[in-house]
């Protein structure tokens, strides 16, 4: 089973052989309450209703929003995820559960999930990027994602891409996780509308007002300029031939992809032409992938 552990809600999805049999939504917050011991407790439980009836749990994979050092199976991530921060969550849930448990940054489950079973199809050179909470990024080349020198996930949703003089938690300015990120998006989607309406909602009601309000359209294509100017910096230092756009803000790709593709437009001899797919497995890219290929190596 895969687990998607996100800054907002949780997703935790029960695999028989590539198939999902049931998938289950909790917001990461409740997950994370009271003693580190309670919190895996809880964890413990989720996988557990998860795992269909007449079947055994063979392995957990958990894919995490923000740095994740992988090997020692712990999760830093205090800006976004500060109830799985800093302990051996990974080491304590095999400990409670008996099946071995992988941990990996969750754009990483992302990518491993649209690679093997979605929108990815088997690209040599893979880039995803997740439009959530914050922005995830994960390069696959071969089927095997790009690491830093310390076995580190690069996360590439903290490139500078604005001159935003508003410092992010990484202590950078001006990030492209700052401009891109669904928060963001609904942010300036609330603003344009008054605050009429929240939540998921307000994406899907902003794409089908856009037509006829100019002060929403300005909001996604604002958004495209930075969603397209983080895509540029990406496809210029990894050249992938495949990006897929994941992420609840992906539903907006069919109505920002001009706007977007204008940002990755330069000349000739500078081109690269890479192909922008929208994810197919949606919201449940991440516990796939993490339980399609994170268990494959437990
Ligand atoms: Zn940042």
């Amino acid at each position: 089973m895969g687990i998607d552990l996100g800054g907002t809600g949780s997703r935790a999805i029960g695999m028989v052989g590539d198939e999902v049999a049931i998938a289950v939504d909790v917001p990461t917050r409740e997950l994370g309450a009271g003693s580190e011991t309670e919190r895996v407790e809880r964890l413990a439980r989720l996988v557990e209703s998860v795992v269909p009836v007449g079947t055994e749990l063979a392995a957990v994979g958990i894919g995490a929003s923000g740095p994740v050092d992988v090997d020692a199976g712990v999760i830093h991530n205090q800006a976004t995820l500060p109830w799985f921060t800093g302990f051996p969550v990974a080491g304590q849930l095999r400990n409670r559960i008996g099946v071995p448990v992988s941990i990996d940054n969750d754009a990483v489950a992302a990518a491993f999930g649209e690679h093997r079973a979605g929108a990815g199809e088997q690209s040599d050179r893979l880039l995803m990027v997740t439009l959530g909470t914050g922005v995830g990024v994960a390069m696959l080349v071969d089927g095997r994602p790009v690491r830093g020198a310390d076995g580190a996930h690069p996360e590439g949703g903290h490139i500078p891409i604005t001159s935003d003089p508003q410092r992010c938690y990484c202590g950078l300015t001006g990030c492209f996780e700052q401009a891109a990120s669904r928060s963001t998006l609904q942010q300036k989607l609330s603003e344009a509308m008054g605050g009429a309406t929240i939540g998921r909602q307000l994406i899907a009601a902003g794409i089908t007002r856009a037509a006829d309000d100019e002060r929403i359209r300005a909001v996604f294509q604002d958004y495209a300029v930075a969603v397209g100017r983080g895509l540029a910096a990406l496809h210029t230092l990894w050249q992938p031939r495949v990006t897929v756009i994941g992420g609840s803000a992906a539903v907006s790709l069919p109505l920002i992809r001009e706007d977007v593709l204008r940002q990755l437009d330069r000349s000739q001899d500078y081109r690269i032409d890479v192909e922008l797919r929208e994810a197919t497995l949606g919201d449940n890219a991440g516990a796939i992938g993490a339980a399609l290929a994170i268990t494959a190596t437990a």
